[in-house]
This record gives C-alpha cells, sequence and structure tokens, in this order.
C-alpha cells in the first residue's frame, strides 16, 4: 500500500457530474483529488453514463426546475472549450417531430416549442417545408415538426470531461485512474477513500458522484433513492460523403410509438473511436430492465445486445433516413439512472459528504451546473448555483 495523501476535497467519480465538482472546487482554491476510472471496464470492471460520442442538449426546458440549471451550464459550454483548448459543443439545432397528439418526453413538447420558438420554426402536419433544409430525413406525414435552433444541438462528453478536467489539473486538481470501494470517516472528522488497488486519501470533504454505481460499493452511509435503467443506442455507419453531407443536420427529437420503442432520439454522423462515421439514434425500449446488483450492471454492459434491439431500433433509424446505406448497424448498452421525483440528488448526506448523482436520462447538457451545485455545497455556498 502505498502513502495516504491529504487533500481538502475529494471527488469520487470522474464522470460529467464529478469532472465538473471537481473543477469547480480546483478553480474556488481547494486542493482537489478526483478518484474515477479513466476508461471503462478495467480490472475493477466499472462503466458510466457518459461512454458516448455525443449527448443533446437544449437550452429551452419546459420543466421549471430543470431550466436554469441547465441554461446556465450551455451559456458556460464556450467559456470552457476557449479556456480548457478543448471542443465539446456542435449548437446544430435540434428538430423535434410528433402526432400533433402526443406529449413530448424530452423536456419539451410540440406545444411548448410553439408558445416559445418562431413561426417560421414550426410546420404543421402534412406541410413538410422543413424538407428544403434537410431533405434527407423523413417522418410521417402525420407529424409536426418544429425546430429548435441553436443553442440546442450536442456536446461530446468525453471531451466535456477532458476540458473540466484539463482546467482542474490547470489549478493543481490531482486526477486518480482508480476506483474507491471504501468510504470512511475519520475520527477527529474528514474521510478517508480507500481505493481498488489499495491507496488511500485523506480528505476534509468529499464529492460522491459515482452515476448508476452509487449503491455499489461502501461509499455511501446510506443507501441513495436512486433507480437504475438499462438503456440502448444504434450506430448506424455511413459513408465519409454522407457523414460530410449530414454532418451539420440537426439533432432529431421523435415521438412516435412503433412497437416495442418510444422517445427517440438521434444526432448527425460523428466520428468514433474506430473511425467509423456513424448516426446514433437512442429510444426506451419494451426490453429495458431495472437491474439492482452491481453483477446486473456490469452484465448488462459486457452483455452481446444486437441479436435482440437490432430488430426492435433498426426500422426507425432506416425510416428516418430512407436514402441512406447503412454500411453497418450495432448496438451499445448503457445505462442511466433515476431519482422518485426525476430531479438530479444532489445533498449532504453528513457532514462534509455530498452525494451528486442521477441525471435522470437528462444529466449531460447541464452537468457543469449540477457540477457546481455540489461544489457550493462543500463550500458552504447555499443554492441556488455558485459562480461558474
Ligand atoms: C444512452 C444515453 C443517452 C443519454 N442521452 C442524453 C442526452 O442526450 N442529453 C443529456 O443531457 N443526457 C443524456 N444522458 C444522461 C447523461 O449521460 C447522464 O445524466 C450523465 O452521464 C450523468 O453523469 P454522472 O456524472 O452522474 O454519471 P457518469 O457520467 O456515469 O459518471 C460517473 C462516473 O463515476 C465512476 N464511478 C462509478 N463508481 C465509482 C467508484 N466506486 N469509484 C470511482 N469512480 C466510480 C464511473 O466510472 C463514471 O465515470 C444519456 C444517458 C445515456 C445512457
Amino acid at each position: 500500500m502505498g502513502n495516504t495523501e491529504s487533500f481538502d476535497v475529494g471527488v469520487i467519480g470522474r464522470g460529467l457530474f464529478g469532472s465538473a465538482a471537481a473543477r469547480h472546487l480546483a478553480e474556488a482554491g481547494c486542493s482537489v483529488v478526483a478518484v474515477g476510472p479513466t476508461v471503462p471496464g478495467g480490472d475493477a470492471d466499472i462503466y458510466s453514463s457518459h461512454d458516448d460520442e455525443a449527448r443533446l442538449t437544449r437550452r429551452l426546458d419546459r420543466d421549471e426546475r430543470w431550466a436554469p440549471f441547465t441554461a446556465r451550464a450551455v451559456d458556460a459550454y464556450r467559456s470552457l472549450e476557449e479556456r480548457s483548448g478543448i471542443e465539446f459543443y456542435r449548437p446544430v439545432g435540434a428538430l423535434f417531430a410528433s402526432r400533433p397528439e402526443v406529449d413530448g418526453k424530452h423536456g419539451v413538447s410540440m406545444a411548448f416549442l410553439r408558445d416559445h420558438g418562431r413561426p417560421e420554426h414550426y410546420w404543421p402536419a402534412g406541410e413538410p417545408g422543413w424538407k428544403q433544409w434537410w431533405p434527407r430525413l423523413d417522418f410521417p406525414a402525420t407529424h409536426e415538426v418544429a425546430l429548435d435552433p441553436a443553442p440546442a444541438g450536442y456536446i461530446r462528453p468525453k471531451r466535456l470531461i477532458a476540458a473540466q478536467e484539463a482546467l482542474t489539473e490547470r489549478c493543481g486538481g490531482r486526477l486518480v485512474d482508480d476506483v474507491a470501494t471504501i468510504l470512511e470517516t475519520r475520527v477527529g472528522g474528514g474521510h478517508r477513500i480507500k481505493t481498488f488497488t489499495g491507496s488511500t486519501y485523506d480528505v476534509e470533504q468529499v464529492v460522491v458522484a459515482t452515476g448508476a454505481f452509487a449503491n455499489a460499493f461502501e461509499v455511501l452511509p446510506v443507501q441513495a433513492d436512486i433507480t437504475v435503467k438499462t438503456e440502448i443506442v444504434i450506430l448506424g455507419e455511413v459513408s465519409e460523403a454522407d457523414a460530410n453531407e449530414l454532418g451539420e443536420y440537426p439533432t432529431v427529437l421523435h415521438q412516435i410509438d412503433p412497437d416495442g420503442i418510444d422517445d427517440i432520439y438521434m444526432t448527425p454522423p460523428l466520428q468514433f473511436p474506430d473511425g467509423r462515421h456513424c448516426i446514433k439514434l437512442g429510444a426506451n425500449t419494451t426490453l429495458d430492465t431495472w437491474p439492482t446488483a452491481l453483477d446486473e450492471i456490469q452484465h448488462w454492459f459486457r452483455s452481446e445486445t444486437d441479436p435482440d434491439y437490432l430488430p426492435l431500433l433498426r426500422p426507425a433509424l432506416e425510416s428516418l433516413w430512407p436514402d441512406v446505406d447503412f454500411l453497418s448497424l450495432r448496438t451499445k448498452p448503457c445505462i442511466v439512472s433515476y431519482t422518485p421525483d426525476r430531479f438530479p440528488l444532489i445533498e449532504e448526506v453528513e457532514p462534509g459528504l455530498i452525494v451528486a448523482v442521477a441525471g435522470n436520462g437528462q444529466g449531460a447538457k447541464g452537468s457543469d451546473s449540477w457540477g457546481a451545485v455540489a461544489a457550493d455545497l462543500v463550500l458552504g455556498r447555499s443554492l441556488p448555483l455558485g459562480e461558474t
């Protein structure tokens, strides 16, 4: 076992919430150690909700609890990019398509967009004026279509984390590629983080931002009140020519109810780490499950999802892009965590121990704000958000 190092604050989890919290704390002058696996899997077999190439973002949100946090985070994207030198944001806009009577579940609805958008960004059912802008997309004739323009678009979550961490390191913050297995309360105050590889870190305060794995280790004194749901995406590989032509298309939120799937969201083509350019489509499906034990979550991430999920998701992808020849199709497992009130769980659970988890399927876009809320609790500031 190595020597024990001491810091003002330990952040457990280097995902979207944790990296934002660590950056806010480091910039506020705290000495910070952030502990978490740099890549998913590894010896400890721990994954994340952000291991992907895109997360949809919008400033608009009809949920008044979420709206100010999301807006503030979106407004900070460009400054984070400029200060870190790492680009992660593409404000390509978002197209919302649904039958008139369907209520949106993605923080916006057609009625909301009609009220908050501009008339020239709305097309009634059967009037596909939007086709002049995005001719290769297709929606059923029964669907209204509305554009939520920039700043809506997408962010690249791993690059956002890289930007947050570059700024954390610039302020002297320490990043540790490890998994916290035990958090002990120290006699006399503070906490001791023990890790999978046998390291220990003594900290005065700690932020637990371990996402869907919040209850998997002995890092919280009581179980976080969250549930975890499996989530799936399909990646449709396109040619380089299509990637160039479609790269500036908007993201899509599509309320259609084909058999077995719902709440479709989609990105334009993105380049994935293997070099392929893929359109990504995700949805809730009737096959989704709610794992509770750590080994169930791990099993989900390691499982072969194509046989069950390709037949469900492929028709939706192909119907939205009728003339795109997909070079390959594959699915990828992911996970989301929810609270009973569908709002992130960020609170002090005991003196000096803050939990910051549960993006409720939409925590990426506002993650800088959720990290700031956790940092404010550490710093003794009160809600709403501190300075970003
Ligand atoms: C398929 C999919 C699509 C989504 N689409 C959107 C979208 O379009 N827009 C949007 O805003 N949001 C979206 N989300 C939600 C968003 O990705 C999550 O809300 C966000 O990632 C939550 O951030 P987090 O930091 O809480 O969790 P994570 O990003 O999962 O980070 C938690 C980190 O903690 C680490 N960790 C776990 N246990 C330990 C431990 N014991 N010690 C150290 N580290 C540990 C994990 O490895 C992970 O890196 C989507 C999620 C999924 C799965």
